[in-house]
């Protein structure tokens, strides 16, 4: 069998859920040693970095002949949960996939880049310069796995093996949680004019990221700069994502686009009062005429 698809189910067999995803799950301790001894026996100087106690980086490297430049391949080593799947750590082919957890997301990524490691170490080694094969920690929560890499390992570049639907992509947006929170005044539901209504404030930010989405192009305009153009792949576009919370909402870990956003107004105002008792007036008088 391929040496790449015989790692890669090995790696699927292991269970590395992230425990800052998952309380409780494995970690990465285990599938991080699982690579250690595969990187140890392809002739690897193989060093283990602690990102969290139980929580190692994994980094091989091959050192050329002679010194030169450095390219590293990076891949995470987590994965997310496994709610709801029947075998997640028994890897199945099936009309030539591989299922699994962790099968594209992204141990198949791990696994090629330490088998391109072990391919130039069987024929030869490496002629010049180095290669750093980084396998790190916690990419699924905060990424403290890549933290603790760049404090000790730099590479004059690097290629990161994360599923990209097989193009090349050379940017990504990252990501933002922002709160935004507008402040009000409360007040009895028929006397509005005492308050100051927090939601409809928050409208107006709305209003205002609905303006600012068609306006900001960050990353694009930070690739024309580069030089770029258009040739870059942007994963998940670049747009703006506005998640709700109620008032007893919990913020964080929404990540939807909401279908409907509904705002209950309690309208009872005087003018409404004064024009229902002038109209009781009109039809009384109406009535008693
Ligand atoms: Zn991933």
């Amino acid at each position: 069998m391929d040496r790449a698809l015989q790692l890669l189910k090995e790696l699927i067999g292991v269970d590395s859920i992230n425990p800052s995803l998952v309380p409780g799950a494995a970690g990465e301790a285990a599938v991080a040693r699982t690579i250690a001894e595969a990187m140890r026996g392809m002739g690897l100087k193989v060093e283990t970095q602690d990102a969290a106690p139980g929580r190692p980086n994994v980094v091989g490297t091959l050192e050329g002949r002679v010194r030169g430049r450095s390219l590293m391949f990076c891949g995470h080593i987590d994965t997310v949960g496994v709610s709801a799947m029947k075998a997640p750590f028994d890897p199945v082919e099936r009309n030539g996939k591989i299922y699994g957890r962790g099968s594209q997301d992204m141990k198949s990524g791990v696994a090629a880049m330490i088998d391109a490691a072990r391919v130039i170490s069987e024929s030869g080694g490496l002629a010049a310069g180095k290669l750093v094969i980084a396998c790190v920690v916690d990419e699924e929560h905060a990424s403290i796995g890549a933290d603790a890499l760049v404090t000790r390992w730099r590479a004059d570049a690097a290629v990161v093996t994360e599923p990209t639907d097989l193009q090349v992509a050379i940017a990504h947006k990252g990501f933002e949680w922002v709160e935004i929170e507008t402040e009000g005044r409360a007040a009895h539901g028929s006397r509005p004019r005492d308050g100051r209504d927090a939601i409809r404030l928050m409208g107006r930010v709305l209003n205002g990221l609905d303006v600012a989405e068609g306006k900001t192009k960050t990353l694009a305009q930070l690739l024309a700069k580069l030089g770029f153009g258009n040739k870059a792949l942007v994963i998940d576009g670049d747009a703006l994502n506005v998640s709700f919370a109620n008032a007893s909402g919990n913020l964080r870990g929404i990540n939807l686009m909401p279908a409907i956003g509904a705002n209950v107004y309690d309208i009872l105002n005087h003018d409404t009062l004064v024009l229902t008792r002038a109209a009781v007036e009109k039809l009384e008088a109406r009535f008693n005429g």
